[in-house]
């Protein structure tokens, strides 16, 4: 078993929430075998061997490979801030090693991104061409599905799992977090009309937000048509020290009976 400082998290990635916030992502080591629920919190201290405190959550969060820390605790004066996150399993408690978010970005650097974020935004309203949305996160660690994992070789042998939706993990994603698209194209809005009862290809490009983290398979479901749509691929613009602004993403239609579209994302 892997025993590193920290362990059983990998290191921690930051970035600023439209509102000022901090948004800490975290990863786990996909050996880490201690069965799910997995509770998460998140801490944040003055210096490394500092008391932590929980950010004003009461209570973990689960399914989840993000927290937010919604105050605008950075910049209010000269101090280092430090971030931990607690990982309650099986009525043990691990630590990631507190990192600083500052060690890579600036206050510019982060006004900078935002600012990039918010014209976008404002440029979708403006021109109508938002679409509201969630992005479900593809899970990458948590228990292993009992269904069609082999557990000698750990590779996936059915795709249309229902346990994992063919990902190997146990509930294949992590909770659907609010996303919206920018449909510079219109091919999103009209691709109900143009397929109807007609399974082709559909690939079109759009344009989101670089907070959350998008990955290559995650999905994105229209909250208006219900369509889900796999992400082949994006790309990061601009990138600003490992941070993207917003992302280029090539996305494609899945059809029923496709299994994603037996997870249930409610419109909220
Ligand atoms: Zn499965």
């Amino acid at each position: 078993m892997s025993n590193y400082e920290g362990w059983p998290f990998k290191q921690l990635f930051f970035d600023a929430t439209m509102k000022g916030g901090t948004i800490v992502y975290f990863a786990i080591d996909p050996e880490f075998d201690k069965p799910e629920p997995w509770g998460f919190r998140l801490q944040y201290g003055r210096s490394v061997n500092d008391t932590f405190e929980y950010v004003d959550e009461d209570y973990p969060a689960y399914n989840v490979c993000f927290l937010i820390d919604p105050l605008q605790r950075l910049w209010n004066r000269d101090i280092e801030l430090y971030y931990r996150v607690e990982l309650e399993a099986y009525n043990d408690t691990y630590y990631s090693v507190p990192q600083r978010p500052t060690q890579y970005w600036n206050k510019l650097d982060w006004a900078y991104t935002r600012r990039i974020r918010r014209d976008k935004v404002w440029e979708w309203m403006k021109m109508g061409i938002g679409v509201r949305g969630a992005l479900l996160k593809r899970k990458i660690w948590g228990d292993k599905c009992p269904q069609c994992t082999d557990e000698r070789m750990g590779t996936v042998m059915n795709a249309s799992c229902e346990t994992c939706y063919g990902t190997g993990i146990v509930g294949g994603y992590f909770d659907p977090i609010e996303y919206w698209i920018g449909d510079e194209t219109g091919s999103v809005r009209q691709s109900k009309r143009t397929n109807m009862g007609n399974k082709q290809d559909v690939k079109i490009q759009a344009v989101g937000l670089g907070c959350p983290w998008i990955g290559q398979y995650d999905y994105w479901v229209n909250y208006s048509s219900d369509e889900r749509w796999v992400i082949d691929s994006r790309k990061p613009i601009p990138k600003l020290r490992n941070v993207p602004a917003l992302f280029h993403m090539n996305m494609s239609l899945v059809h029923h009976p496709n299994v994603i579209y037996k997870f249930e994302v409610t419109t909220p």
